[in-house]
């Protein structure tokens, strides 16, 4: 199985976008700045850097923002640094000296380029963290994202879902959990949500971690790498399950996790009618595991809507350059070791078959010809 693949659809996905936001409950309130005022208008260039193209929604999010920022007139300077950290602090160095007005950022580790945001703030640039967090540093001046607690919970709940515990199913059930990137802010907040809903669980015996690999430090995937899910699968399976129990679910963080992990348990003969594959989650509802849930592989994901996201980024970059005030909803949640970043959060929402053809394909996110 190809890991990290890349679909090769993402435009027309982007070009189908509604920019309404999202049905968000949370209050919208206005946060003081220290941005500078009006420092570039219409026409202004605007940095713009992306961990990965090796992720689908990477690809999504970066075509997304480019484009609406270019609706507005904005030049953009779109960068990729296939998750190496280094070449991600050169990109945004090579914007500043270029002149860039503004700077969004979606980092591959939030604690990694502070000197480069000093550089920024020296030169009166503001910075968006796109996604994730920007730990560390004063200098950054609001946050976009999801509320990323929530997708943690949603995972959650629906691994619960999967195994019938809301149905009343008492269980016990055998899970095995696994934790995001420990560099990347967001891992922490998914994986602190997902334990507010299974730590209960785990407590009254109806779930199970047989590996008894229970914390995050355990658990955590460096760089989100599919390859490193897989193998730490196939570790736990000969290890924990070589006696004949069975798996009944897996909390997995994200999509490509999910794909490795997938593929670890086929190789251990799971994925047949005598033998499903467990109950496995996800994030981001790329492509292929879309259509994994559909073939009843995978059981879910979380859809969160990357059109929305780079809507709501674009918004604060032009309300900023303009020298105007962003619209947040959150001014207590995310402290960066520094400061509390004013952000906006965006509602997720959990994916499986049940609702994907209303969410996903209703929602112009996906055709029904890609899913097939
Ligand atoms: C994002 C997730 C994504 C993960 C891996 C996180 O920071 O919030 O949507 O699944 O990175 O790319």
């Amino acid at each position: 199985m190809r890991l990290g693949r890349i679909g090769g659809v993402v435009s027309a996905i982007a070009l189908a976008a509604t920019m309404t936001a999202c049905g968000s409950s949370q209050k919208t309130v206005d946060a003081g700045t220290s941005a500078p005022a009006g420092a570039g208008g219409a026409g202004a260039l605007i940095g713009v850097t992306m961990p990965t193209k090796s992720s689908e929604r990477w690809i999504h999010d970066g075509d997304n923002v480019k484009q609406q920022l270019e609706k507005l007139g904005y030049k953009v300077d779109l960068q990729y640094a296939e998750n190496d950290i280094p070449t991600q602090a050169n990109q945004i160095e090579n914007q500043i000296t270029k002149g860039a007005k503004l700077l969004i950022v979606a980092s591959i580790d939030g604690t990694a380029i502070t000197s480069q945001l000093q550089q920024a703030a020296d030169a009166k640039i503001p910075v968006i963290a796109y996604d994730r967090l920007i730990r560390n540093s004063p200098n950054v001046d609001y946050y976009a994202t999801f509320d990323n607690f929530k997708v943690g919970v949603q995972q959650a709940t629906s691994l619960l879902k999967g195994l019938g515990v809301e149905d009343g199913k008492k269980g016990p059930f055998n899970v095995e959990l696994f934790g995001g990137s420990p560099d990347d802010n967001n891992a922490t907040f998914f994986w602190n949500g997902a334990l507010s809903v299974l730590q209960p669980k785990i407590d009254d015996g109806t779930l199970v971690v047989k590996s008894g690999q229970k914390d995050f430090k355990t658990a955590a995937i460096l760089r989100w790498d599919p390859a490193t899910a897989q193998k730490r699968m196939e570790d736990i399976l000969t290890k924990t399950y070589n006696g004949g129990t069975k798996v009944d679910g897996v909390l997995s963080p994200y999509d490509g996790l999910s794909i490795g992990i997938l593929s670890a348990l086929k190789s251990s003969g799971y994925g047949t009618s005598g033998q499903p594959y467990p109950v496995v989650t996800g994030q981001d509802a790329e492509l292929a595991s879309v259509k994994s849930i559909i073939a009843g592989e995978q059981y879910s994901t979380i859809f969160k809507d990357t059109r929305n996201l780079a809507g709501q980024t674009v918004k604060m970059a032009d309300a900023v350059l303009k020298g105007g005030k962003p619209e947040v909803n959150n001014t207590k949640d995310y402290d960066n070791g520094n400061k509390v970043v004013p952000s906006y959060l965006l509602d997720p929402v959990i994916v499986d078959k049940s609702n994907y053809q209303e969410v996903i394909v209703g929602g112009n996110y996906y055709t029904e010809d890609q899913l097939k």
